[in-house]
């Protein structure tokens, strides 16, 4: 891979290396974008096949917050850092106190957060040698399980889908297919019960079946047919990819609206819903809730303002679908271009010299006091 072509391509502002020799770390931080503010996202730690593997990784998760946080209404920009090592054995004090040594060299210009093969007590570790760190244990102000919030956003988006299809909000009386009922399609499956939707589901845990049943009511079906089944609107809350050529043609659904990252196997595939007419929202907008809750740390933790923050996806998906519809472009498009154009305006606006100009965090300056 020609390294600085892909840097310049698509616009990524620095790679950082990071090794040391004492810990065993090996360790990629990629910032993408900062117009916004700080580059915000999780650090994954996974047994990489390559280095190059590594380092692709780095780069395409940090474009991908560039894109999530600004579309978000976040001041924030893009970032990841990818630890080369196996989560189960590799772990050590060591190990991510020396990574937090790097993030804290970084000056603010990167905060990280829990992500796949992390957890909390990963993040108590690097809080120990940097403030520039977000999902740490609750005792130090953290904003504990996003999944709720995660589930509240998506549920507002699917609100906010429900209208543009439907042309009301009520999903009572709708019926929601949800794949997945983990921590997130759960909570999402609970609201909509509450709200008069009704349920089918899938999950290969049977347990998490048998409580939908007979605490939601929910109809069950196998995971191979949860994709065809008749309903209003399709919530994929587990996989990723799994609207491609295969299932697309089998929908039988007039919307997507659900948690899972990367649900289109590839860009194009929202190119071909758009065309059999369903509505697909974006799952880097409809699932920012988590984003969004654990930002609010940045300023002191507020349960409440973080959740109005949350609850704001609804209209976030609102201006997505009214942009789609004037330019007549399909919905992912419409993200896209919501994301790269909020942050040229802002570019554009922030270019003004103001003397002892506030940080894009606000307040505390350079965010972690
Ligand atoms: P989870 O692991 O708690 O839940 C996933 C559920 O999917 C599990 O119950 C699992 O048994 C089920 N599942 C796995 N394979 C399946 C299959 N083939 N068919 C049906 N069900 C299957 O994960 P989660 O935290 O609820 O996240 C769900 C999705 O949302 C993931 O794609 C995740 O990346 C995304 N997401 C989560 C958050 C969050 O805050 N947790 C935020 C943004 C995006």
């Amino acid at each position: 891979m020609e390294l600085f072509s892909y840097l310049e391509q698509y616009g990524y502002e620095q790679v950082v290396f990071c090794h040391d020799r004492a810990s065993g770390l090996r360790a990629i931080i990629a910032i993408h974008d900062t117009t916004l503010g700080p580059a915000l996202g999780g650090c994954r730690m996974w047994t990489y096949a390559s280095e190059e593997d590594a380092l692709l990784d780095a780069l395409r998760l940090a474009r991908g917050m560039t894109y999530k946080a600004a579309a978000a209404g976040l001041n924030l920009g893009g970032g990841k850092t990818v630890v080369i090592g196996n989560p189960k054995t590799d772990k050590s004090e060591a190990l991510f106190r020396a990574l937090g040594r790097y993030i804290q060299s970084l000056g603010g210009r990167y905060i990280t957060a829990e992500d796949v093969g992390t957890d909390v007590r990963d993040m108590d570790l690097i809080h120990l040698e940097t403030d520039y760190v977000t999902g740490v244990s609750q005792a130090y102000g953290s904003s504990g399980n996003p999944s709720p919030m995660t589930a509240l956003g998506v549920f507002r988006g699917l609100q906010a889908t429900a209208r543009q299809v439907f042309g009301t909000d009520d999903v009572a009386g709708r019926t929601v297919a949800i794949q997945g009922l983990g921590s997130v399609g759960f909570a999402l499956a609970q609201l909509l019960h509450e709200h008069g939707a009704r349920l089918i589901v899938t999950d290969i845990n049977q347990e998490a079946l048998a409580r939908a049943k007979s605490e939601l009511d929910a109809e069950v079906v196998a995971p191979a047919d949860i994709l065809s089944v008749p309903c209003d609107i399709l919530a994929p809350c587990a996989l990723g990819g799994v609207l491609n050529d295969d299932t697309i043609p089998k929908l039988r659904c007039q919307a997507i609206a659900g948690s899972a990252n990367n649900q289109l196997a590839d860009d194009r595939h929202g190119d071909l819903l758009h065309e059999r007419g369903i509505l697909y929202a974006p799952d880097f907008v409809i699932n920012a809730g988590g984003l969004i809750n654990v930002a609010d740390e940045l300023e002191g933790y507020h349960p409440e303002r973080a959740r109005k923050k949350v609850e704001g996806i609804y209209e976030i998906m609102r201006n997505l679908y009214d942009l789609a519809q004037r330019e007549g472009i399909p919905s992912h498009r419409a993200a896209n271009r919501l994301a790269e154009q909020r942050i040229e305006t802002m570019r554009q606006v922030r270019s003004s010299f103001i003397r002892g100009e506030k940080s894009a965090l606000g307040r505390k300056g350079d965010g972690r006091g």
